[in-house]
């Protein structure tokens, strides 16, 4: 019997436990720190919300949630030493293994002009995990209904458009000039603000950072920002984006930022030890190292580090880089590499494309419409359409306009 250390319960160590627990010969044992079976982490806005409740968000039994004969709940891994394949967990107890799959996701980064309010103060919350969803849950069913959000990337983008919807009060902060500054180019992210910002009670300030906090005991009751206006709240919210779970291995430094380094086997560089998800950086179809940060991949990843584990040789193939953000009924989408040599902006039906062409090939695009107009873009990123062709099709669509059955595969593209 072989014995296999998880060490993280979301998607990636629980696609893990699902695929090796229906192995012979292999004692899984799966530790988590959190406290509940694995949840689908991308629905916490809408339980911050009141939107969704918590078991609402757990994954279905059998899917590896963590229940099994080796699991333990609310237990970290402390310490973890490749070479000698042992783990000290918070309880104390010393375990060893004959294999172990790293699965521990990320945190928010808290940058340290915020490091004394965070962790200090009761209403200052990141947003990760249930624990912490459910914290600004209850801070809002008190009554309480202003919340600034620090960081306009996903994640607050997201929570606020969630808490739009609650009839909340928010101020979405980000240094950068526009929202989601990492996932689109300021023009295309100006014209999705513009949704965000459309109904409710939602104020984006965006090109300001937090000067400082005034705090009441405990509690922070306001922030003060660089330009100086003064932005009043019940509870602030760090979506300051984040940095990977690795501190707890030895010879890992804590300011990893960048991910694990693996192999397409999802080996680290300690033979017997894999890594898959959030906690990794891998490589793109367009042969760039990127962080983890989407569920599709963790799971991919997982499933093939598993397999290696049960002594296959698996590799993971590249993988494609894609965001989507939703926004009432319009989406913010990007894929692909945005920030080749050249771009060209399009409309297709109602909706807004910038496409990038580097080489004379479309290696990426941004987005911002309705779903239906998105149709056939991913495969032209795959693919990588040639521009010529993208721009023949815009003169079968007569003008300033692509036709999203261009896209689809009829007609010049066929
Ligand atoms: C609000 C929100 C919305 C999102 N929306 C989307 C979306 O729409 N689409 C998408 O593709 N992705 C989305 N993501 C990202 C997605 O959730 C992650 O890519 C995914 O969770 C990664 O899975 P993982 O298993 O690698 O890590 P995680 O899901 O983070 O799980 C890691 C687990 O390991 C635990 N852990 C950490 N350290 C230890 C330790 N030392 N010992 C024991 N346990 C430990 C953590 O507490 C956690 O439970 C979203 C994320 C958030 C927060």
């Amino acid at each position: 019997m072989e014995r296999v250390l998880i060490v993280g319960n979301g998607y990636a160590g629980s696609r893990a436990a699902e695929v090796l627990g229906a192995l012979e010969g292999f004692e899984v044992l799966h530790v988590s720190d959190e406290a509940y079976p694995a949840y689908c982490r991308h629905l916490l806005p809408g339980l911050a919300a009141g939107e969704r409740a918590p078991e609402d968000l757990f994954l279905p039994r059998g899917n590896g949630c963590g229940q099994g004969a080796g699991a333990r709940s609310g237990i970290a891994v402390s310490r973890l030493f490749p070479k000698a394949r042992r783990a000290l967990l918070s309880n104390g107890e010393e375990i060893s293994f004959d294999h172990a799959l790293i699965a521990t996701g990320a945190r928010v980064f808290v940058p340290s002009s915020l490091r004394h309010i965070f962790g200090r103060c009761g209403n200052v919350i990141a947003m990760r995990q249930m624990r912490e969803a459910l914290s600004l849950r209850r801070i809002l069913e008190r009554g309480n209904r202003r919340v600034a959000i620090i960081g306009a990337g996903r994640i607050g983008v997201l929570l606020a458009e969630a808490l739009k919807r609650a009839g909340v009060s928010i101020s979405l902060i980000d240094i950068a000039p526009e929202i989601l500054p990492t996932m689109l180019h300021d023009g295309v992210a100006a014209r999705l603000r513009t949704h965000l910002e459309a109904e409710g009670d939602l104020s984006v300030l965006a090109g300001r950072s937090v000067a400082s906090a005034e705090m009441e005991g405990e509690t922070v009751r306001a922030l003060h920002l660089s330009d100086g206006t003064d932005v009043p709240c019940d509870a602030v919210v760090l979506a300051t984006g984040v940095v990977p779970n690795t501190e707890f291995l030895e010879g890992e430094g804590p300011d990893r930022t960048d991910g694990l380094p693996v192999d397409a086997r999802m080996e680290t560089s300690a033979p017997g030890i894999y890594a898959a998800g959030d906690v990794i950086r891998f490589q793109t179809v367009t042969g760039k190292s990127a962080p983890g940060q989407l569920i599709l991949n963790a799971h991919l990843q997982a499933e093939v580090a598993a397999r290696n584990i049960a002594g296959e040789r698996a590799t993971c193939p590249p993988l494609f880089i894609g965001n989507v953000v939703k926004i009432g009924p319009v989406i913010g989408a990007v894929a692909g590499e945005v920030d080749g040599s050249g771009t060209e902006d399009y409309r297709v039906g109602g909706s807004f494309l910038r496409i990038t062409l580097e080489e004379d090939g479309m290696t990426g695009f941004q987005f911002v419409g309705l779903p239906e107009d998105l149709r056939g873009l991913v495969p032209g990123v795959l693919k990588r359409f040639e521009a010529t062709w993208v721009r023949q099709a815009l003169a079968v669509s007569g003008g300033p306009g692509f036709s999203p059955w261009v896209f689809a595969g009829a007609g010049a593209w066929a």
